[in-house]
């Protein structure tokens, strides 16, 4: 099978001097002991902002996060974070009297883990929402946005619809979207909505990064095929559709798969699928073929998932 590289999206040609994750980083406590936990970072839209930051080199794009937070303790420790991995924070908007979402992991007895999370109140929540210090229109500058199925869940309706909107007049001036379903029910008011505005999404993205489960989930797709008949349909015609261990295919038309060895050494494959995103996008900022942005994503989150945790620590020092 070959690759139609000519649907590179062409501004990828010229490099992307600003790319913009939008969505929500929380507070994540991790068990070390029965009683004592660990405070860390982390989000599906984080993880991936912080393996773009580290995949793009030095001279690359700038990276912003783009979210609301608090004025307390644990928001002051994400923006820490946040400027620790080089990420730019001036499209953060800061809400007085809110908090970040915070989520818990437990272990059963097997090592199992399972989540308990206080999010319904966060301030990610108000993004965009008036007053504003900062708007959607103060992402005029952005070259390239990344959101997800959580940065879209979280939001209120009215919110959701004017971001659609906004998306439409980005793209209409050059700008393009990438996108990942990440669908997680309890986020969503309900499936239809979340089917219905996570079509909305496919139809406007430049570069679609689903994941195979999540769309039969979601859409009771019966398999693969269904899958990637239906985003072409919607209009996609860039991206990759990701299967776990069975590795990419692209969304190019082509359908062509990226043959990946075994990994070995599997961990935890949590952000498996964000940072495969990261790697595919660091690539395609880079000017690389879709078999390229395929190879690098599968690279990337390869390594993740031989680590325990979202984030590979940066080496000390470094
Ligand atoms: P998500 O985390 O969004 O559900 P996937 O589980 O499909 O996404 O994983 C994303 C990517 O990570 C896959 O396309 C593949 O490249 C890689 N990957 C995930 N799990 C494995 C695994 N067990 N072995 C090898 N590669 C994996």
């Amino acid at each position: 099978m070959t690759y139609s590289d000519d649907k590179t999206p062409a501004s990828a040609r010229d490099g992307y001097a600003h790319i913009a994750c939008l969505g929500e980083v929380m507070i994540e406590l991790s068990p070390l002991t029965q009683d004592t936990v660990r405070v860390g970072v982390a989000g599906d839209t984080f993880n991936t902002a912080v393996y773009l930051r580290r995949a793009l080199d030095s001279a690359g794009a700038k990276v912003s996060y783009v979210t609301a937070l608090g004025d307390e303790a644990m928001s002051e420790r994400i923006l820490e974070s946040l400027a620790e991995e080089g990420l730019s924070t001036g499209l953060i908007e800061r809400r007085a009297g809110m908090s970040p979402g915070l989520y818990m992991i437990t272990l059963d007895s097997q090592g199992e883990r399972s989540f308990s999370y206080w999010r319904s109140a966060a301030a990610a929540r108000t993004v965009f929402q008036r007053p504003a210090q900062v708007p959607m229109e103060a992402m005029g500058d952005v070259d390239l946005l990344y959101l997800s199925g959580i940065s879209i869940a979280i939001l209120p309706q009215d919110t959701r619809d004017a971001l659609c909107d906004w998306i439409d007049g980005f793209r209409a001036n050059g700008g393009k979207l990438a996108f990942d379903s990440n669908y997680r029910p309890r986020l969503w008011p309900d499936a239809e909505t979340a089917r219905r505005d996570t079509m909305k999404m496919w139809s406007r993205c430049d570069i679609a990064l689903p994941s195979l489960d999540d769309e039969m989930d979601l859409f009771g797709d019966v398999d693969e095929t269904a899958v990637m008949d239906r985003l072409a349909r919607a209009g996609v015609h860039y991206g990759a559709l990701k299967r776990g261990p069975s590795g990419p295919r692209a969304l190019d038309g082509s359908g062509a798969a990226l043959s990946v060895a075994p990994v070995t050494g599997v961990v935890d494959t949590t952000a498996a699928g964000d940072s495969f995103n990261a790697g595919f996008l660091a690539a395609h900022a880079a000017g690389g073929t879709i078999a390229e942005c395929m190879e690098a994503g599968h690279a990337l989150s390869a390594r993740v998932i031989c680590h325990r945790g979202a984030i590979i620590p940066r080496p000390s020092g470094g």
